[in-house]
């Protein structure tokens, strides 16, 4: 174990044991206790309140079953999950994720980090976070409405526009979001914003689609600018080819850069040219088919499989859109020896604690998850409080409000960093700076007996 301070040793040891057998839950966890160890110091009466032990276990996790029928008649079943992790400072809020590899550990992992993205955009968000094991890749729409239309049979139950309010994340975006929206308000006769990423029709925000990939560009820009540099006339290299990366992409030629590569589960495309983002959009949005198509409409352009290889390609700055875990030391090292300068995290936790470490050692700008990718959360916050308005804002106005919110969080994680004694590590700042505020709420709340 690495840490100085015997409390946050003990906690850290807590957690494995009583979550054992889920390392993504204990990496994240760990790198935020590392980051509390000059917080603890400061602040006793934290340490005293049991402030830390009470923020590593959820508020509350639910395990449900998900039964439904596939287009061959047969009956299916999925597990479902929704960790309700901390309310200090507002409802839950965080996204469902459907992806075979969803377990207990994985959305205990989301929901942790999610708590302290949320509380770092100054909104009035807690943090959750849900999902379920079932694959929609290679399902028909039919069995898609199916599923959404059972999962949400059981979580309307335990959300609420002011208890609880889910999005999307890996697998679930406007589609599975219409779905499960129809359910929720067949079942409780209520139009209410209960979810966010909903459709522009019936009460979705302008700009939450493109959110999460413009806001780590406006994170990475202002990260970046500080620095004396910029996405003009920079090269850079995108993983994954959804939602994130899309529209980080976009943002990154609108800032005059180049971007080269994206990627998905099964390969990399690379395009010395610049990746044609029209192609790319009508390849994942309209026909929901494997990056590798990109080929037939660009055959200058070559694609790779397997996934890792992207970091090989020489960039200015990368950009990990993808998913957690996926970019390693080696990688890292390769990043660095090309000369890359800033990397920026759109994904959460793409980065390993390894990679991370040669990142900070060799000055590179290093963007993390919590600050760099929430400004798609922000965007829910801000859909949240348009419809509770009943109104809504336009696309110039809640840009606007999306780039001020990047460029305070940016702000805010460099100043807590200084602060702390490590200036330039905005993984250190954005886990202080998102401790404070949650910390402080806990701590006026009092502890229930
Ligand atoms: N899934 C996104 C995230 O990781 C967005 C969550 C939301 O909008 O509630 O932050």
């Amino acid at each position: 174990m690495t840490f100085k301070n015997a409390y946050l040793a003990e906690v850290m040891e807590t957690v494995i044991k009583r979550n054992p057998a889920e390392p993504e839950f204990h990496q994240a966890v760990k790198e935020v206790l590392e980051s509390l160890e000059p917080v603890v110091e400061r602040h006793p009466e934290f340490v005293k309140t049991g402030i830390i032990d009470r923020m590593v276990e959820p508020e509350r996790v639910i395990y449900f079953r998900v039964p439904w029928v596939d287009d061959s008649g047969k009956v299916q079943v999925n597990r479902g999950f929704r960790v309700q992790f901390n309310s200090a400072i507002g409802p839950y809020k965080g996204g469902l994720r459907f992806h075979p590899s969803v377990y207990a550990g994985i959305i205990k992992f989301l929901g942790f980090e999610q708590v302290f993205k949320n509380s770092l955009t100054g909104l009035p968000i807690g943090g959750g976070k849900g999902g379920s094991d079932f694959d929609p890749k290679g399902k028909s729409d039919q069995e898609v409405m199916r599923f959404c239309q059972s999962f949400m049979t059981e979580l309307q139950r335990h959300i609420g526009a002011d208890t609880d309010v889910p999005a999307g994340d890996i697998g679930v975006g406007g589609r599975e979001i219409g779905y499960m929206y129809g359910q929720y308000k067949r079942l409780r006769n209520e139009f209410t914003g209960v979810l966010t990423g909903k459709g522009l029709t019936y009460g979705g925000s302008l700009v939450r689609t493109e959110a999460t990939g413009y806001g780590l560009c406006y994170f990475t820009e202002e990260m970046m600018n500080a620095a004396g540099k910029s996405f003009k006339g920079s090269t850079v290299v995108i993983s994954g080819s959804g939602n994130v990366a899309i529209y980080a992409t976009e943002k990154a030629y609108q800032l005059g850069a180049k971007v080269v590569a994206l990627s998905d589960s099964s390969g990399y495309i690379y395009d010395p040219e610049g990746i044609k983002l029209d192609t790319v959009k009508q390849i994942k949005e309209v026909e929901r088919k494997r990056i590798k198509e990109y080929l037939n409409y660009h055959p200058n352009a070559e694609y790779f499989e397997g996934c890792g290889g992207i970091w090989s390609i020489k960039c200015d700055i990368a950009l990990p859109c993808a998913t957690q875990n996926e970019l390693d030391e080696e990688a890292a090292k390769a990043l660095v020896a090309n000369g890359c300068f800033a990397v920026a995290e759109g994904a959460n936790m793409p980065s390993t604690p390894e990679a991370v470490e040669v990142f900070l050692k060799n000055g590179v700008l290093f963007g993390p998850a919590k600050a760099a990718n929430a400004g798609g959360v922000a965007t829910s916050a801000l859909e949240m409080c348009q419809n509770s308005m009943r109104y809504s804002w336009t696309f110039e106005e809640v840009d606007a409000k999306l780039k001020n919110i990047m460029v305070d969080i940016y702000k805010n994680s460099a100043a807590a960093a200084k602060e702390y004694g490590h200036e330039g590590n905005f993984v250190v700042g954005a886990n202080i700076a998102g401790f404070m505020k949650v910390a402080k709420s806990m701590y006026a709340h009092g502890i229930a007996y």
